[in-house]
Protein backbone atom coordinates (compact mmCIF):
# COMPACT_ATOMS: atom_id res chain seq x y z
CA UNK A 1 0.00 0.00 0.00
CA UNK A 2 2.84 2.27 0.33
CA UNK A 3 5.21 0.30 -1.93
CA UNK A 4 6.15 3.53 -3.58
CA UNK A 5 8.32 4.52 -0.90
CA UNK A 6 11.37 2.08 -0.88
CA UNK A 7 12.09 0.38 2.39
CA UNK A 8 11.12 1.68 6.05
CA UNK A 9 9.06 -1.48 6.54
CA UNK A 10 8.01 -0.53 10.16
CA UNK A 11 6.91 2.50 9.68
CA UNK A 12 4.76 1.59 6.64
CA UNK A 13 3.36 -1.57 8.32
CA UNK A 14 2.41 1.13 11.42
CA UNK A 15 0.77 3.47 9.17
CA UNK A 16 -1.22 0.57 7.58
CA UNK A 17 -2.35 -1.08 10.26
CA UNK A 18 -3.68 2.07 12.11
CA UNK A 19 -5.22 3.36 8.73
CA UNK A 20 -6.72 -0.07 8.45
CA UNK A 21 -8.54 0.44 11.94
CA UNK A 22 -9.48 3.70 10.53
CA UNK A 23 -7.82 5.67 13.38
CA UNK A 24 -5.09 7.72 11.94
CA UNK A 25 -3.32 10.24 14.25
CA UNK A 26 -4.30 13.97 13.70
CA UNK A 27 -1.13 15.44 13.18
CA UNK A 28 2.10 13.33 11.86
CA UNK A 29 6.01 15.05 11.94
CA UNK A 30 7.61 13.21 9.04
CA UNK A 31 11.24 13.39 9.74
CA UNK A 32 14.09 12.80 7.68
CA UNK A 33 17.35 14.55 5.60
CA UNK A 34 16.63 15.96 2.57
CA UNK A 35 16.39 13.50 0.01
CA UNK A 36 15.01 10.56 2.67
CA UNK A 37 11.78 10.29 1.09
CA UNK A 38 9.77 12.73 3.18
CA UNK A 39 7.70 14.64 0.33
CA UNK A 40 6.71 10.90 -1.19
CA UNK A 41 5.33 9.57 2.08
CA UNK A 42 3.43 12.81 2.50
CA UNK A 43 1.39 12.16 -0.44
CA UNK A 44 0.90 8.73 0.23
CA UNK A 45 -0.21 9.06 3.15
CA UNK A 46 -2.10 12.02 2.05
CA UNK A 47 -3.96 10.02 -0.88
CA UNK A 48 -4.54 6.89 2.21
CA UNK A 49 -6.04 10.11 4.56
CA UNK A 50 -8.57 10.79 1.82
CA UNK A 51 -8.75 7.16 -0.66
CA UNK A 52 -12.33 6.03 -1.22
CA UNK A 53 -10.91 2.29 -2.19
CA UNK A 54 -10.57 -0.64 0.76
CA UNK A 55 -6.99 -0.68 0.69
CA UNK A 56 -5.62 3.17 1.43
CA UNK A 57 -3.99 4.32 -0.38
CA UNK A 58 -5.56 2.38 -3.76
CA UNK A 59 -3.59 4.72 -6.14
CA UNK A 60 -6.30 3.85 -8.60
CA UNK A 61 -9.91 5.82 -7.08
CA UNK A 62 -10.89 9.39 -7.97
CA UNK A 63 -9.52 10.73 -4.39
CA UNK A 64 -5.94 8.69 -4.64
CA UNK A 65 -5.73 9.96 -8.68
CA UNK A 66 -6.34 13.62 -7.69
CA UNK A 67 -3.88 13.47 -4.56
CA UNK A 68 -1.23 11.92 -6.99
CA UNK A 69 -2.11 15.02 -9.78
CA UNK A 70 -1.87 17.78 -6.81
CA UNK A 71 -5.55 18.94 -7.34
CA UNK A 72 -7.61 17.56 -4.52
CA UNK A 73 -8.96 20.08 -2.94
CA UNK A 74 -9.14 18.81 0.43
CA UNK A 75 -5.56 18.28 0.35
CA UNK A 76 -3.85 21.56 0.80
CA UNK A 77 -0.16 22.85 1.03
CA UNK A 78 0.73 25.16 3.51
CA UNK A 79 4.29 27.24 2.59
CA UNK A 80 5.39 30.12 1.41
CA UNK A 81 7.96 29.81 -1.49
CA UNK A 82 9.37 32.77 -2.17
CA UNK A 83 10.28 33.18 2.25
CA UNK A 84 12.81 31.79 4.17
CA UNK A 85 10.23 31.27 6.83
CA UNK A 86 6.86 30.40 6.82
CA UNK A 87 5.11 33.04 8.71
CA UNK A 88 2.37 33.29 11.36
CA UNK A 89 -0.26 35.15 9.05
CA UNK A 90 0.27 31.56 6.61
CA UNK A 91 -1.01 29.99 9.70
CA UNK A 92 -3.69 32.07 10.85
CA UNK A 93 -5.10 31.02 7.15
CA UNK A 94 -4.72 27.96 7.73
CA UNK A 95 -6.37 28.29 10.85
CA UNK A 96 -9.48 30.13 9.26
CA UNK A 97 -9.78 27.25 6.10
CA UNK A 98 -9.50 24.52 8.87
CA UNK A 99 -12.70 25.03 10.26
CA UNK A 100 -14.91 24.71 6.87
CA UNK A 101 -15.86 21.19 6.39
CA UNK A 102 -14.09 19.22 3.69
CA UNK A 103 -15.57 19.68 0.08
CA UNK A 104 -15.25 15.93 -1.13
CA UNK A 105 -13.62 14.10 1.29
CA UNK A 106 -14.08 13.13 4.37
CA UNK A 107 -10.99 14.48 5.72
CA UNK A 108 -8.86 17.34 5.22
CA UNK A 109 -5.38 17.02 4.93
CA UNK A 110 -3.01 19.90 5.34
CA UNK A 111 0.91 19.42 4.69
CA UNK A 112 3.44 21.35 5.92
CA UNK A 113 7.07 20.86 3.53
CA UNK A 114 9.03 23.18 5.54
CA UNK A 115 7.93 22.78 9.10
CA UNK A 116 11.18 23.93 10.58
CA UNK A 117 10.45 27.00 8.59
CA UNK A 118 7.73 27.97 10.54
CA UNK A 119 9.07 31.11 12.75
CA UNK A 120 7.86 30.59 16.46
CA UNK A 121 4.97 32.78 16.16
CA UNK A 122 3.58 30.36 13.57
CA UNK A 123 4.63 26.88 16.10
CA UNK A 124 2.66 28.78 18.45
CA UNK A 125 -0.08 29.14 16.13
CA UNK A 126 -0.17 25.52 14.99
CA UNK A 127 -0.10 24.16 18.12
CA UNK A 128 -3.13 25.86 18.84
CA UNK A 129 -5.15 24.19 15.92
CA UNK A 130 -2.76 21.25 16.62
CA UNK A 131 -4.16 20.32 20.58
CA UNK A 132 -7.70 20.53 19.31
CA UNK A 133 -8.49 20.18 15.74
CA UNK A 134 -11.54 19.71 13.83
CA UNK A 135 -12.41 15.81 13.90
CA UNK A 136 -11.74 15.65 10.05
CA UNK A 137 -8.43 17.38 9.95
CA UNK A 138 -5.14 16.06 9.98
CA UNK A 139 -1.50 17.45 9.84
CA UNK A 140 1.14 16.67 8.44
CA UNK A 141 4.83 18.40 9.25
CA UNK A 142 7.78 17.49 7.24
CA UNK A 143 11.11 18.59 8.97
CA UNK A 144 14.82 17.31 8.50
CA UNK A 145 15.04 16.74 12.41
CA UNK A 146 12.12 16.58 15.23
CA UNK A 147 14.28 19.05 17.16
CA UNK A 148 14.25 21.54 14.67
CA UNK A 149 10.10 22.46 15.92
CA UNK A 150 9.22 23.56 19.50
CA UNK A 151 9.24 20.84 21.84
CA UNK A 152 5.41 21.68 22.37
CA UNK A 153 4.47 21.13 18.83
CA UNK A 154 6.74 17.97 18.49
CA UNK A 155 4.95 16.27 21.56
CA UNK A 156 1.61 16.79 19.64
CA UNK A 157 2.83 14.73 16.56
CA UNK A 158 2.93 11.14 16.06
CA UNK A 159 7.04 11.06 14.41
CA UNK A 160 7.58 8.99 11.37
CA UNK A 161 11.02 8.82 10.98
CA UNK A 162 12.49 8.07 7.67
CA UNK A 163 15.25 5.72 7.43
CA UNK A 164 18.54 4.79 4.89
CA UNK A 165 17.85 1.73 2.75
CA UNK A 166 19.55 -1.07 2.71
CA UNK A 167 22.45 -1.07 0.14
CA UNK A 168 20.74 -3.66 -2.35
CA UNK A 169 17.73 -1.96 -2.53
CA UNK A 170 18.82 1.67 -3.51
CA UNK A 171 21.63 0.26 -5.76
CA UNK A 172 19.00 -1.93 -7.27
CA UNK A 173 16.30 1.26 -7.59
CA UNK A 174 19.12 3.46 -8.83
CA UNK A 175 20.08 1.12 -11.20
CA UNK A 176 16.70 1.24 -12.73
CA UNK A 177 15.93 4.76 -12.73
CA UNK A 178 20.21 5.80 -13.93
CA UNK A 179 20.79 2.58 -16.19
CA UNK A 180 24.14 4.84 -17.81
CA UNK A 181 25.78 5.20 -14.77
CA UNK A 182 28.04 3.01 -13.89
CA UNK A 183 28.11 0.41 -10.67
CA UNK A 184 31.13 2.43 -9.55
CA UNK A 185 29.32 5.49 -9.68
CA UNK A 186 26.21 4.39 -8.13
CA UNK A 187 27.81 2.87 -4.98
CA UNK A 188 29.58 6.62 -4.47
CA UNK A 189 26.15 8.43 -4.53
CA UNK A 190 24.95 5.63 -2.21
CA UNK A 191 28.13 6.01 0.67
CA UNK A 192 27.73 10.21 0.06
CA UNK A 193 23.92 10.09 0.73
CA UNK A 194 24.18 8.30 3.96
CA UNK A 195 21.55 6.03 2.17
CA UNK A 196 19.00 7.93 1.71
CA UNK A 197 17.37 7.31 -2.14
CA UNK A 198 16.44 10.71 -3.13
CA UNK A 199 19.41 12.27 -1.57
CA UNK A 200 21.61 9.77 -3.81
CA UNK A 201 19.79 10.24 -7.15
CA UNK A 202 20.38 14.19 -6.49
CA UNK A 203 24.21 13.72 -6.34
CA UNK A 204 23.74 11.51 -9.73
CA UNK A 205 21.84 14.24 -11.38
CA UNK A 206 24.20 17.01 -10.11
CA UNK A 207 26.90 15.11 -11.80
CA UNK A 208 25.16 14.47 -14.73
CA UNK A 209 23.16 17.43 -15.65
CA UNK A 210 24.73 20.24 -18.06
CA UNK A 211 24.52 23.56 -16.64
CA UNK A 212 22.30 24.98 -19.28
CA UNK A 213 20.07 22.58 -18.03
CA UNK A 214 20.18 23.93 -14.57
CA UNK A 215 19.74 27.46 -15.71
CA UNK A 216 16.44 25.82 -17.31
CA UNK A 217 15.23 25.08 -14.25
CA UNK A 218 16.36 28.42 -12.45
CA UNK A 219 14.23 29.86 -15.20
CA UNK A 220 10.84 27.63 -15.33
CA UNK A 221 10.54 27.34 -11.16
CA UNK A 222 11.17 30.74 -11.03
CA UNK A 223 8.64 31.60 -13.61
CA UNK A 224 10.69 34.05 -15.61
CA UNK A 225 10.46 34.15 -19.31
CA UNK A 226 13.28 36.40 -19.73
CA UNK A 227 15.54 34.18 -18.63
CA UNK A 228 14.38 31.49 -20.57
CA UNK A 229 14.87 34.30 -23.67
CA UNK A 230 18.55 34.67 -22.45
CA UNK A 231 19.32 30.90 -21.68
CA UNK A 232 18.07 30.29 -25.67
CA UNK A 233 19.94 32.91 -27.30
CA UNK A 234 22.60 32.03 -26.04
CA UNK A 235 22.43 28.31 -27.20
CA UNK A 236 21.36 30.04 -31.04
CA UNK A 237 24.92 29.35 -32.12
CA UNK A 238 25.57 25.81 -31.15
CA UNK A 239 25.08 22.82 -33.39
CA UNK A 240 21.83 20.88 -34.22
CA UNK A 241 22.87 17.56 -32.56
CA UNK A 242 24.08 20.24 -29.61
CA UNK A 243 20.98 21.61 -29.18
CA UNK A 244 19.27 17.83 -29.77
CA UNK A 245 21.59 16.24 -26.50
CA UNK A 246 20.69 19.42 -24.43
CA UNK A 247 16.63 18.59 -25.14
CA UNK A 248 16.66 15.55 -24.82
CA UNK A 249 17.90 15.85 -21.09
CA UNK A 250 15.56 18.48 -20.55
CA UNK A 251 12.78 16.12 -21.28
CA UNK A 252 14.07 13.58 -19.10
CA UNK A 253 13.91 16.17 -16.33
CA UNK A 254 10.51 17.18 -17.17
CA UNK A 255 9.34 14.42 -17.41
CA UNK A 256 10.91 12.81 -14.40
CA UNK A 257 9.34 16.17 -12.45
CA UNK A 258 6.12 15.13 -13.78
CA UNK A 259 6.59 11.76 -12.01
CA UNK A 260 7.78 13.70 -8.83
CA UNK A 261 3.84 15.76 -8.36
CA UNK A 262 2.72 12.34 -8.04
CA UNK A 263 5.28 11.90 -5.25
CA UNK A 264 6.85 8.77 -7.08
CA UNK A 265 10.42 9.95 -8.31
CA UNK A 266 12.66 12.25 -6.50
CA UNK A 267 15.98 14.00 -7.50
CA UNK A 268 16.65 17.61 -6.48
CA UNK A 269 16.25 19.46 -9.56
CA UNK A 270 13.03 17.51 -10.86
CA UNK A 271 11.66 17.73 -7.14
CA UNK A 272 12.16 21.72 -7.46
CA UNK A 273 10.53 22.15 -10.46
CA UNK A 274 7.32 19.63 -9.76
CA UNK A 275 7.40 22.25 -6.43
CA UNK A 276 6.92 25.25 -8.04
CA UNK A 277 4.94 24.40 -11.39
CA UNK A 278 1.56 22.53 -11.59
CA UNK A 279 0.69 19.54 -13.10
CA UNK A 280 -0.33 20.90 -16.66
CA UNK A 281 2.03 23.53 -16.51
CA UNK A 282 4.54 20.99 -16.70
CA UNK A 283 3.19 18.74 -18.98
CA UNK A 284 3.09 21.65 -21.56
CA UNK A 285 6.47 22.47 -20.87
CA UNK A 286 7.24 19.00 -22.03
CA UNK A 287 5.32 18.95 -24.68
CA UNK A 288 7.29 22.24 -26.29
CA UNK A 289 10.65 20.42 -25.51
CA UNK A 290 9.33 17.41 -27.55
CA UNK A 291 8.02 19.95 -30.52
CA UNK A 292 11.85 21.75 -30.55
CA UNK A 293 13.27 17.64 -30.74
CA UNK A 294 10.80 16.97 -33.97
CA UNK A 295 11.42 19.90 -35.43
CA UNK A 296 15.05 19.14 -35.14
CA UNK A 297 14.99 16.09 -36.66
CA UNK A 298 13.08 17.69 -39.09
CA UNK A 299 16.45 19.86 -39.87
CA UNK A 300 14.88 23.38 -38.73
CA UNK A 301 17.65 26.01 -38.18
CA UNK A 302 18.92 26.32 -34.71
CA UNK A 303 18.06 29.94 -34.41
CA UNK A 304 14.20 29.08 -35.44
CA UNK A 305 14.42 26.43 -33.05
CA UNK A 306 15.46 28.31 -29.97
CA UNK A 307 13.61 31.31 -30.41
CA UNK A 308 10.46 29.04 -30.87
CA UNK A 309 11.19 26.75 -28.37
CA UNK A 310 11.98 30.15 -25.82
CA UNK A 311 8.04 31.56 -26.86
CA UNK A 312 6.22 28.04 -26.14
CA UNK A 313 7.87 27.51 -22.75
CA UNK A 314 7.00 31.04 -21.91
CA UNK A 315 3.62 29.97 -23.03
CA UNK A 316 3.35 27.23 -20.72
CA UNK A 317 4.11 29.16 -17.78
CA UNK A 318 2.06 32.08 -18.60
CA UNK A 319 -1.20 30.10 -19.46
CA UNK A 320 -0.67 28.42 -15.77
ZN1 LIG B 1 -7.71 5.37 -3.29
Amino acid sequence: MFEQLLGNDALKARLTASLSQNRPSHCYLLAGPTGSGKTTLARLLAAALVCEGAHPPCMTCRACRKVLDGIHPDVITVDSPDRKSVPVERVRALQADAYIRPNEGRRKVYVLPRAQDLTESAQNALLKLIEEPPAYAVFLLLADSPEKLLPTVQSRCQLLRLCPLPQATALSELARRYPQSDPGALRAAYRRSGGYLGAAAALLEADALAPETCKLVEALSGANPMALVTLLASLERRTREELKALFLQWRELLARALMARSGLEEGAEAARLAQRLSGPALARCLAAVEQALDAADANAGTGHLCGALAARLSDALWQS
